[in-house]
């Protein structure tokens, strides 16, 4: 399991089911309406009962790029941080400004409610397209830019949650390339 310490926290990429986390927070690879989706959105909200879609629905839906925020319901988890991720065409239509976005916003959102811990999916990586290799660079580099960037806001652990292989080994892969790097 590749790691990466980062000023007092600490980057991990892990395999399993994002469901079952007992971080602070788990983020949600939603769409722009908030009212529920397929893969890990559906599977987060089946895991968390209705009432995380009882808050979506008052939250006016998501812009591609931002992140909101609910209670967790019934997962282990406290909060669900909801972003949207880009839809990939061709990565020349804002799809890695978007991408990076969607995990600087979560960590924003994330600090501004006090969590200490939270994990990521893939994002974007499944119907929506984004090549898995690109994702992964872009996903934990910017966690990396943003712990660095921020050294006192309070996030000890930013955990990827990999759902199958063909996200684990690039994002694996990503990870490993930075250790050395880090300020
Ligand atoms: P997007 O629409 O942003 O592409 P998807 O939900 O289709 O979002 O896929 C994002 C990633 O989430 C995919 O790599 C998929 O395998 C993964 N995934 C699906 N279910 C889970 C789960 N329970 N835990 C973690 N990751 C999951």
């Amino acid at each position: 399991m590749p790691e990466l310490k980062v000023g007092n926290s600490l980057i991990q990429v892990v395999q399993g089911d994002i469901t079952k986390e007992t971080t602070d927070a788990i983020v949600n690879a939603a769409n722009k309406t908030l009212l529920g989706g397929g893969g890990v959105d559906g599977a987060i909200h089946r895991a968390g009962g209705p009432a995380i879609l009882e808050e979506c629905k008052k939250l006016g839906g998501c812009d591609t790029g931002d992140a909101k925020i609910t209670k967790g319901g019934k997962l282990p988890a406290r909060y669900v941080i909801h972003t949207v991720g880009p839809i990939y065409r061709d990565g020349k239509h804002n799809e890695p400004e978007l991408l990076k976005s969607c995990h600087i916003r979560s960590l924003e959102v994330a600090v501004e409610n006090g969590i200490k811990t939270i994990a990521f999916p893939a994002i974007s990586c499944g119907v929506y397209g984004y090549p898995i290799p690109d994702a992964a660079q872009i996903a934990i580099g910017a966690v990396k830019e943003f712990l660095e960037t921020h050294p006192n806001c309070g996030i000890t652990l930013v955990r990827f949650v990999m759902f199958g292989n063909d996200t684990y080994i690039p994002f694996s892969n990503a990870l490993t390339s930075l250790v050395g790097t880090e300020k």
